[in-house]
């Protein structure tokens, strides 16, 4: 193609995301139908979100450019901090992409603690940084712009200690940008710890505990500085009107979440008990196999059963896959015929 090389350098370093085999793909390709599918590899909430949420979404403003500010102040309020804090985006990976637009550029770095959630590294390559990665969080490397941090982590479900995070942040010259997408499962939050620290921005959505994946809203605590530039970079409308109105409704009916992440943390613990599994402190268990991972994640695909193999996420290796809790019956299903896929 004549033209392209008009396309920017830093793609050529960029391994496309794997957002994993979707259930129209298990459905035509295994012709299992999708109802039969247990699909248990996108850490999504099976409860799905209030009824509330879908009222506010049916009755959103589809006419008119949407504004966030409800938005922003219900999220302050759910978590106790001031609305002058709060940024949103498109999802958390759109506050992600975001952010990563304001700190990185090519001849910058980013540090990338590993196993971790993958997107990091893409958002910052495609900024043109250089990302490092590495497995001891203490030894944060000088002169990287920034740190990613994830507690609960994808895809081990490990919760960082408060010490270790404070010493993160106080070690470093670096913005911290610490991902709780799964905070709720954990039941810990150290969004109210942005008021003290001006280099921390806690990042969170409702894609998880809110069981609202498909909507893509997501949200931010982040110091004044930040969210000055923030807006600056994000795009005004960047989140839909529904997205907006059905946030708004999620957060505020925390009933139906805390009663959806009750189910769902019983059911980890039983599940995690029959498995050599990680401890978890999300909605999802990093599973160790005897078999290679990826071979058994295909014989569980022909069975219906959708799992993550954990094999292409750097820092983990080719005997680990990534569950995702889901009803019980849902995890029964994938507990038999794991079983029989393992050989136990
Ligand atoms: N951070 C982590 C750790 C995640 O696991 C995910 C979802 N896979 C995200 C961010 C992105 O979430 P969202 O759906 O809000 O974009």
């Amino acid at each position: 193609m004549v033209y392209r090389h008009l396309l920017v350098d830093a793609l050529q370093s960029v391994t496309p995301d794997d957002p994993g085999i979707s259930l129209m793909d298990i459905e035509r390709l295994y012709g299992i139908p999708a109802e039969r599918i247990v699909f248990l590899s996108r850490n999504e909430n099976p409860y799905g979100p209030s009824p509330e949420v879908i009222r506010a979404v049916s009755r959103a403003d589809l006419r008119r450019y949407p504004s966030q500010d409800e938005f922003l102040s219900a999220a302050a309020e759910y978590l106790g901090v001031s609305e002058d804090l709060v940024i949103a985006g498109a999802g958390l990976d759109g506050i992600i992409d975001s952010v990563s637009r304001l700190f990185l550029e090519k001849g910058r770095s980013v540090f990338i603690p590993v196993p971790t959630y993958t997107y990091y590294e893409l958002a910052a390559r495609l900024c043109g940084a250089t990302p490092v990665l590495g497995h001891d969080l203490r030894n944060v490397p000088k002169g990287v712009t920034l740190t990613f941090i994830c507690s609960p982590n994808n895809p081990t479900g490990g919760l960082i200690d408060d010490e270790v995070i404070r010493e993160v942040l106080e070690g470093t010259n670096s913005v911290v940008f610490l991902d709780e997408a799964y905070a709720e499962f954990a039941g810990v939050s150290h969004a109210d710890w942005v008021e003290r620290y001006e280099n921390l921005i806690v990042g969170r959505t409702l894609s998880k505990a809110f069981g609202l994946a498909g909507l893509r809203i997501g949200y931010a605590v982040a110091p004044e500085w930040v969210v000055e530039q923030y807006n600056r970079a994000a795009p005004s409308f960047g989140i839909s009107a529904p997205a907006i109105a059905g946030g708004v409704a999620a957060l505020r009916d925390t009933d139906h979440m805390r009663s959806a992440v009750k189910k769902i943390v019983a059911e980890r613990e039983r599940v995690a008990g029959s498995l050599r599994a990680h401890p978890s402190h999300a909605n999802f268990l990093y599973v160790e196999t005897s078999r290679e991972s990826s071979a058994l994640v295909d014989d569980l695909l022909k069975e219906g059963i959708s799992v993550k193999d954990c094999s292409g996420i750097p820092g983990s290796d080719n005997h680990h896959i990534r569950v995702t809790i889901g009803t019980p019956e849902q995890n029964d299903a994938f507990l038999e015929t794991y079983r029989r896929a393992e050989e136990f």
